[in-house]
């Protein structure tokens, strides 16, 4: 804990980064303290937005010598409330937003150098202008920066084609807690000159260093994709439909989402204006993406194909297949819009689950029963990723039952039962959305005392001051016996 007065860190830190680039709390600083969600809301001593990695190393530097703790932020949209200081009005608010230059794409090397604070929408269009894909592609890319995506490994829908952030980095440049600069911008496909130090960085939700720039991977933009809006049987059924999608389209299958009827009835009524690309009404569906650097009609006979093969099989009850670009784009808007239909409804318990393909159906069943024997009445919002085995399993609460009243009541008991099946099922309790504050005293269930111990061994020899993002992902540190023991 430091003594010194909000008034002097900006003071201080405004020297290095400029009066205008460092805030005072206030009326200013809301946007950077309190969650995208609105759940989340704390009291910073200055929110400081760095021009360039030199800035911020002077930044860092001055808070490590005064033990001031400093909580990285990109674009805020963290849903574990990972990006925003707690309520001590201690810590000061590093928010990359200034740093947002594309500094390099090379085509030839299939790579893209960019700042941390680069949106994704950015990076998405620079790559596009060069005529190269770079392929994350999450509900929140006008938003959230590569420097975000990067520190919570983000994921999203074409994951099963692509992989996740730490498949798509090449290099990265971080400042330390101490101020020191980690200097890793390489755009290398092999590189076995020791440790990876730059996947430590990823996935590590801000508390080991502050990632300023990183060399991305590029990809071939496709040329063509085939879409379709798919009824199945079940859950299992649309595990067994992808397995037929996998073999058939092999490469090209770029997204496989599935989509409960209670996310779909909710996702509708919050657009107003879109409606339903089936007929009737099922209980389960798939969307579909194939893409590909071939021409459209192949893609579109491959999509048949598998189409086919999944009626034939009883997988398939019926199906929508996009016809132009608009109703493609109608159909992933569906997709998308779910996550903020419930944050606009309010209530909502996300249970962010992956689990093997192979135990999906199962865990889907049980995690419902568990559910509704705790509430009967709960909405089954259930979707996601689930070519990757990510299902974002959200119960949200009757509609005759206000948010605070679901919440306080199935909260603890629903998350418990939801995160330990997927655990019983070998799965994760945080596939994408990383641990933050909203999971991070569950971590400690799932992780075993050995892993703890290692996270923490990390944690010290990079902050041992424990000044970035602290208690974030990690709470208490164990004393240094226990790591003896
Ligand atoms: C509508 C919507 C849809 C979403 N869909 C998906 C999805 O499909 N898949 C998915 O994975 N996520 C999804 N998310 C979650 C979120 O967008 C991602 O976690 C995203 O990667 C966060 O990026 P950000 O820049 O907003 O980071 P922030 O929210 O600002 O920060 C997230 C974490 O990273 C740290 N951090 C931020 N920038 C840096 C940096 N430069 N250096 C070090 N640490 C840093 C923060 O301290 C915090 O711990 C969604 C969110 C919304 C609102």
């Amino acid at each position: 804990m430091h003594t010194l007065s909000p008034d002097r860190v900006v003071v201080a830190l405004a020297d290095i980064v400029g009066s205008r680039a460092c805030l005072a709390s206030g009326p200013d600083t809301a946007a950077f303290t309190t969650d995208y969600r609105g759940i989340h809301h704390g009291k910073a001593a200055a929110v400081v937005l760095p021009a360039n990695t030199r800035e911020l190393s002077r930044v860092m530097a001055w808070c490590h010598a005064h033990d001031v703790p400093v909580v990285p932020q990109g674009g805020n949209t963290s849903l574990m409330g990972g990006a925003v200081p707690d309520a001590s009005g201690q810590a000061v608010v590093v928010n990359l937003r200034r740093m947002n230059q594309v500094l390099e794409v090379d085509a030839t090397n299939d790579t893209m150098t960019v700042q941390a604070g680069v949106t994704l929408s950015a990076a998405r269009s620079a790559a596009e202008a060069a005529g190269r894909l770079f392929p994350l592609r999450i509900g929140s890319e006008g938003s959230c920066q590569i420097g975000g995506n990067l520190s919570t490994n983000a994921g999203g829908t074409a994951v099963l084609r692509y992989g996740n952030m730490r498949d798509l980095v090449l290099g990265l440049e971080a400042v330390l807690p101490d101020g020191r600069i980690y200097s890793g911008l390489r755009g290398l496909r092999k590189d076995n000159t020791g440790y990876d130090l730059k996947q430590l960085f990823v996935g590590s939700e801000g508390t080991l260093g502050i990632i300023t720039a990183a060399v991305l991977k590029l990809m071939p933009l496709p040329r063509s994709s085939a879409v379709a809006f798919v009824a199945v049987a079940s859950p299992a059924a649309a595990v067994a439909l992808l397995g037929e999608a996998k073999k058939m389209a092999g490469q090209s299958l770029t997204a496989f989402e599935l989509v409960s009827r209670p996310a779909l009835e909710l996702v509708l009524a919050y657009l107003g204006d879109a409606s339903s690309p089936l007929e009737d009404s099922h209980e389960w569906m798939v969307l579909i993406e194939l893409t590909s650097g071939v021409d459209a009609e192949a893609l579109d006979q491959t999509l048949m194909q598998v189409l086919e093969a999944g009626l034939e099989a009883g997988l398939v009850l019926d199906a929508a297949v996009a016809a132009s670009g608009a109703d493609a784009q109608a159909f992933w808007r569906i997709r998308e819009e779910i996550s903020d239909a419930q944050t606009r409804t309010g209530g909502s318990i996300k249970c962010d689950v992956s689990v093997p393909l192979s135990r999906i159906a199962p865990f889907i069943e049980h995690a419902t029963a568990a559910v509704l024997a705790l509430q009967p009445r709960a909405r089954m919002v259930i979707y996601g990723h689930m070519g990757d085995g990510n299902v974002h399993f959200n119960p949200l609460r009757p509609a005759d039952c206000t948010a605070p009243a679901f919440l306080s009541a199935c909260y603890e008991p629903v998350s418990h039962a939801v995160d330990s099946l997927a655990h019983a099922a070998g799965g994760s309790i945080s596939a994408e959305h990383g641990i933050g504050v909203a999971k991070r005293d569950d971590l400690t269930l799932y992780k075993s005392p050995v892993e703890l111990a290692l996270m923490w061994q990390i944690k010290r020899a990079l902050d041992p001051k424990n000044l970035l993002n602290p208690a974030k992902l990690l709470l208490d540190a164990p004393s240094v016996d226990a790591f003896d023991s």
